[in-house]
C-alpha cells in the first residue's frame, strides 16, 4: 500500500477509489460551503449534509507566481473557480499560462501533487482546461 497524505486536508474524500472534493450543502438555504464547515457560513444552520462538488467550473480570476513556493515549481497559476452551485473554490491550474483566461472553463483533477523523498505521495486537487467530452460526468 502506498503512503499518501492530503495537501488539502479535510477537503477531499475517497469515493470509488478516487479522491473527490467534498463540501457541505445546507438543507435550509441550499448553498454549498467548501471546505466543509460545521455550520452553514451563509445562514448559520447546522442542518447540513456532505456534498461532492461539481467537477467543471469557470475561472473567476487568477494570478501567476514565478518563484518556487515550497514543493511547487513555477509558474504557479492560482485561481478562483466558480462552480454551478454558486461555490467559489481556490486552487491551482495546471496548464500553459498562455492558455489561462478569466471566464475559461476548467475541470478538477485529483491525485499526486508531488512525492516526498521518503516516498510519501502528497495528494490534492488542481484544475486543468476543460475539454468537452473528455469523460467528465458532470
Ligand atoms: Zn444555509
Amino acid at each position: 500500500m502506498r503512503n499518501q497524505v492530503l495537501f488539502h486536508e479535510g477537503t477531499l474524500e475517497e469515493a470509488d477509489g478516487r479522491l473527490v472534493q467534498t463540501g457541505k450543502r445546507c438543507r435550509d438555504c441550499g448553498k454549498t460551503a467548501y471546505p466543509a464547515m460545521e455550520r452553514c457560513p451563509f445562514c448559520a444552520s447546522e442542518n447540513t449534509e456532505k456534498a461532492a462538488l461539481s467537477k467543471v467550473g469557470t475561472v473567476f480570476s487568477y494570478s501567476v507566481t514565478r518563484v518556487p513556493v515550497g514543493s511547487f515549481k513555477p509558474p504557479i497559476i492560482l485561481a478562483y473557480v466558480d462552480l454551478p452551485e454558486g461555490t467559489r473554490v481556490f486552487g491551482q491550474i495546471h496548464a500553459d499560462e498562455k492558455q489561462v483566461r478569466a471566464g475559461m472553463k476548467v475541470e478538477v483533477e485529483t491525485g499526486a501533487l508531488w512525492t516526498e523523498k521518503d516516498g510519501t505521495e502528497v495528494a490534492g486537487y488542481y484544475y486543468v482546461p476543460y475539454t468537452a467530452g473528455k469523460g467528465v460526468e458532470k
